[in-house]
Formats: structure tokens, sequence, C-alpha cells
């Protein structure tokens, strides 16, 4: 039944890499064409939940990234002053259990160093320094050309669009359009625990606070703390949507805050800023022999922490497709499959906006109180939620 034999990706991200991966364990050929110079990802860190950790698992990855990899004891929001917990909910063991995967925290250099590897060790071709232009079909013969910049096509049954939030491909297929930016941006760094003064509890958490939020976790196994301080912005007005972020302006922004995150702050010596950039639902993810995964079509705010995990997602099921039904077929049921779900995603990511920035004053506050309430009294109501989000799992349809 499979028509497709040899696929070219745009953008070696962790969506592009793990398409590869999953195609080239279906004995498709894969050509993935990166534009960056050398392989590499920012230096940042990724919750990596049990619904996305499914697929690596699938994928042949865990055991490889269980050494990287720093395991929470719970999810947990905090007022941003005081502390108190509005909601605290065990991952560690009981996500394995509950969930049938565990819930990690991994760097995303050490994540996509190990998809790079698979990806070499399963024979994909990764051509560097390569810019996708434009693509043209050919009708007549089944295929695409896909254009680099430097002037070389590289010909394929099917192009993958998995290039990022600005992607070229989307733009060829629906048109030039900016995304959005979300009225947000987030300040993200890295610091060795060996630098830290404070003691950071080892919980996913996020602080809740009025137009702001603060997020923290540790990585590799220990040895690293992760934050991620958003704060609401009415523009942005530099051309770049990631530039580096003044540590005065972060301290002074967070700085009557609780002593765990002033003084978490207080211990960073660098960060990076980013506008938080969106898109509205796309009208159609695919088109002739051309189609898009991960936020080259569904952008989302990282307010779920899922943006990567639903590239995951999607590329399972893109390349599980692809091996069963002809080419259309599959482009048809993996839309179908993913669409729906990934757009779920995104309304609930925007949502969590509303919940950590206590926004609508007095009712921001009593919708943080209800959670806490529900917490304490109806948990399942909350562990729902999460449960549709986590429990997922595309491996198994
Ligand atoms: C602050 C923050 C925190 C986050 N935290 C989490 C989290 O905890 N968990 C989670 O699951 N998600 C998280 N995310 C979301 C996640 O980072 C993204 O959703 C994910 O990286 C998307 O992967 P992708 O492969 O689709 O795109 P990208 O990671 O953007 O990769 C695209 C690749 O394509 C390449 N490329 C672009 N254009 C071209 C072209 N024309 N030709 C060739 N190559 C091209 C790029 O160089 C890049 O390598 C977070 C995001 C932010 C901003």
């Amino acid at each position: 039944m499979k028509q497709v034999n040899r696929v070219v990706i745009a953008g070696a991200g962790i969506g592009g890499l793990c398409a590869a991966l999953a195609l080239a364990k279906r004995d498709i050929q894969v050509v993935v064409c990166e534009q960056a110079v050398s392989l590499g990802e920012v230096g940042a860190g990724l919750q990596m939940s049990p619904n996305a950790m499914k697929v690596l698992r699938e994928l042949g990855l865990e055991a490889e990234l269980s050494a990287f990899a720093f395991v929470p004891q719970n999810a947990a929001i905090r007022h941003y002053k005081t502390g108190e917990y509005y909601l605290k909910s065990p991952l560690a063991e009981q996500a394995e259990v509950r969930y049938g995967a565990p819930y990690w925290h991994l760097h995303r250099a050490d994540l996509h160093q190990v998809l790079a590897q698979a990806c070499s060790q399963a024979g994909v071709e990764l051509v560097l320094n390569s810019t996708v232009d434009s693509y043209r079909e050919d009708k007549a013969l089944n295929q695409v050309c896909v254009s680099l910049d430097g002037g070389r096509e590289i010909w394929g049954d099917l192009l993958i669009g998995a290039d990022g939030i600005r992607s070229k491909v989307r733009e060829q297929m629906l048109g030039k359009e900016r995304p959005t930016f979300m009225g947000q941006v987030a300040w993200r760094g890295v610091i060795p625990v060996s630098d830290l003064t404070v003691n950071v509890k080892p919980d996913a958490c996020v602080w809740a606070g009025p137009g702001r939020h603060f997020v923290s976790y540790y990585l590799r196994g220990g040895d690293y703390v992760n934050f991620v301080a958003v704060e609401e912005r009415s523009d942005w007005l530099s051309e770049s949507w990631r530039e580096e972020g003044d540590i005065a302006e972060l301290k002074r922004v967070f700085a009557d805050w609780h002593p765990e995150v002033s003084q978490l702050i207080a211990c960073a010596k660098s960060t990076f800023l980013w506008a938080l950039n969106g898109r509205d639902e796309l009208p159609t993810w695919h088109q002739g022999r051309v189609v898009l995964l991960g936020d080259a079509c569904h952008p989302m705010l990282p307010f779920m922490a899922q943006g990567a995990a639903m590239a995951i997602e999607d590329a399972y099921v893109l390349a599980e497709n692809l091996a069963r039904h002809e080419c259309h077929a599959a482009l048809v049921e993996y839309e179908q499959i993913r669409k729906p779900r990934a757009t779920k995603v995104q309304q609930m990511s925007k949502a969590n906006a509303g919940l950590y920035h206590m926004q609508g004053g007095v009712f921001g506050k009593a919708k943080l109180r209800a959670l806490q309430a529900a917490g304490r009294f109806v948990p399942n109501v909350i562990q729902s939620k999460l449960d549709a989000v986590y429990g997922h799992d595309v491996t198994q349809g």
C-alpha cells in the first residue's frame, strides 16, 4: 500500500528529527535539510510529559535519554509572594503508574543530540547549511522538487515542513503572514547548581503573579536549574524574536517576588529574551505532496509545556500513516487525527496565561483559589484535565 519511499524534511529541530527517525524505522528514505551550519539547540530545558515520552520510548531512545533526565517530584503552582500552594500534584513514580511513561526534564541539547545520533545510525541523510527556499510539484512524476538557497534541488515523494514558526513551507502553501505577537515575552536561563545560593525544590514549579509568572525546574540529573520568566507586554519592538536579555531588568521585574524566585534570578549570569508568538488554527496542514508538522502548523504559548511534545506526537502519527497508506490518504488521516488535538492543546495553553497571570484582578485570584479548592476536595477534576494531555498515547493509535 505504501507509496512514499523518499521524504525530504525541511528543518532538523526536534519535530523534524523525530519524523526522520520514525520514517527511517519504517524503511522510508529520508533527507533532512537544515538551514543552520551545525546542529545544535538553544541552551534551555524542556519538560517532557508522558505523552511525548511514549513516542521517544517507541523510537528506542528512553534508555539513552535516562542518563540526562531529571525526574520532578511534583507539578506545583504557587503564589508569587507567599509561596502558598494552589496546586501540588505528584509526578515522579506516580506519573509512570498513571500514564504508563515518565515525566522528565531534559536539556534541549541532550534530546537533540540523542535524536541526531539515532537518525544518523538509522541512515537518515542530513544536509546542513541548506535553507529550503521553495518547492514545486511534478504531478506527472508524483514527486516534489525542493529548492535550496544555493540553487541545489532535492527530489522526493513528499516534503515535510518541520521548519518552525516562521516556516517557508507553510508560507508557500498558505500565503505570507507574520506570526502574531502574543503579548508576552519570556526570559530563559540555565544556572549550574554549584552557583545557587538558594534551595530550589525538586518540582516543576509555576509561580503565579499579576501579569507575570516564573517557572523553575532541574535538569541533567539535578546539575542545573532551568528558569522561564514570563511577562506581559503590549509590544515587541525588536526585529529579532530572540535577543540577549538584560539580567538587571529581569531582576527588577521579579524583585518583590518570593525569595526562592528573586534569589534564583540573582544567581543567573546570562539570559535570553524571547517574543512569544502564535498563529490561529490553519485551514489545512497539507496540500498535494507537502505537509506541515510542529511549530510550522500549530505554534503555541509554552504554558502547558506541550509545543515540542505535540511536534513529537505529530511526527509519529505522520510516519505511521505514511507507512500504512498511499500518500494522499495518509495526509488526510494525519490531519484528521492531529489537528483537533493540537488545536485543543493550543487553546489550553492560552487559557493558562489567564490563570498564571491572575488576569481579571480579584476574579483572577478566585480562579486560583478554585483550583486550590478543587485540588483539595475534587482532585479528580484537575487530574482529568491533565489525563487528557498526558494520558494520550499516539503509539497505540
Ligand atoms: C520559553 C519556551 C519554553 C518551552 N518549553 C517547552 C517545554 O517545556 N516542553 C515542550 O514540549 N515544549 C516547550 N516549548 C515549545 C517548543 O520549544 C517548540 O514547540 C518546539 O521546539 C517546536 O519544534 P519544531 O521542530 O516544530 O520547530 P523548531 O524547534 O523551531 O525547529 C525548526 C528547525 O527548522 C530549521 N529551519 C527553519 N527554517 C528553515 C528553512 N527554510 N530551511 C531549512 N531549515 C529551516 C530551524 O533552524 C530549526 O532547526 C517551549 C517554547 C518556549 C518559547
